[in-house]
């Protein structure tokens, strides 16, 4: 068996993606695609060919989420090679949005960001839609098998599928066990804090899933895993995991205790809070409204402030004396 990790370009402020080629006897599998773009084809058809192969000889491709960088260019990939494709079962209703889905979507996000406090419906439309139309660069193929919590990897039994969720919901890390390897995806990242982006609950209707705390929680089933590398989705493998996963614990219970004080000190609305936390990031509302609406989340499963709706749907936070 044999890992090699494949950077590619991507048009992202993040820089490189990481991809993974996975060897073994008869099985070849890609892990993550890389964004739908020429440059990034190009890239990885030439570190392919560095280790002697070329994308038509891919048996696999596993994704360890929908993202754009890691799924863009999965139809290309299975057009050309044929290659069977592996995910979490969240995985396809996100990279195949139908007219409905995305609809659903919209007015999801129409009502968090209405309910963070943007009442000013063109500002809101207009976040809705970048938000909405980011779907468009997903990977656009059927996902042929879904991989659960626990499942061996099909050609590769050593390594075991973890459901790690938080940053996506359909999230999943790859470990083996025998040499201590974990293949991360964007769970955990060195040289930055991973977002958990809010994201609409899988079945319309349902509660919106808190994502931090559920990515809080997905950070201590991989803590408590023993393994030596960490392989990223971005930026260089990742060997202390402890002591990062115990940093970015850290900084969010801070992040936390400034999101109390602020309610405490009279901010009201999501959106208050989030442009004292983030004044220089306004530019990326939805990494920021996250953030924050994450942190408040927690704070309020945690009893330390409670959240009261306005009548015009507009999310008003107070301190719980
Ligand atoms: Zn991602």
């Amino acid at each position: 068996m044999s890992i090699h990790k494949i950077p590619l370009p991507t048009s992202f402020e993040i820089g490189d993606v990481n991809v993974y080629l996975l060897r073994e006897k008869e099985c070849l599998t890609l892990i993550d695609t890389g964004t739908s773009s020429s440059v990034g084809e190009q890239a990885l058809e030439k570190s392919l060919a560095e280790l002697g192969h070329c994308v038509e000889d891919l048996d696999q491709i596993v994704l360890t989420h929908y993202h754009a960088d890691h799924a863009g260019l999965l139809e290309r990939l299975v057009s050309r090679s044929g290659a069977k494709v592996y995910a979490h079962p969240l995985t396809e209703r996100l990279i195949l949005p139908t007219a409905e889905s995305l609809a659903e979507r919209a007015s999801f996000f129409d009502s968090v960001y209405l309910g963070m406090g943007i009442t000013d419906n063109i500002k809101r439309q207009t976040v809705v839609d970048e938000i909405v139309g980011y779907q468009e660069e997903m990977g656009q193929a059927g996902i042929d098998v879904e991989l659960h919590e626990g499942d061996r990897l099909p050609g590769h039994d050593r390594w075991r599928v973890i459901y790690t969720p938080g940053h996506s919901q359909d999230h999943i890390s790859l470990y083996q066990e025998q040499d201590g390897l974990m293949v991360l995806g964007d769970h955990l990242l060195q040289n930055i804090s991973s977002n958990a982006f809010i994201e609409p609950p899988s079945t319309a209707g349902e509660e919106r899933p808190k994502t931090l705390m559920i990515y809080r929680e997905a950070l201590r089933k991989v803590n408590e895993l023993e393994w030596k590398v960490g392989y990223p989705g971005h930026f260089e493998d990742i060997y202390d995991y402890r002591a990062l996963i115990e940093k970015r614990f850290r900084s969010q219970e801070k992040r936390a205790k400034s999101v109390v004080e602020l309610v405490q000190a009279g901010k009201r609305k999501g959106i208050e809070i989030c442009s004292t936390l983030f004044p220089k990031s306004m530019n990326y509302l939805p990494l920021i409204m996250s953030e924050t609406l994450g942190h408040l989340d927690w704070m309020t499963a945690e009893g330390m402030i409670k959240k009261s709706v306005t009548d015009a749907g507009v999310w008003e936070y107070s301190p719980v004396k």
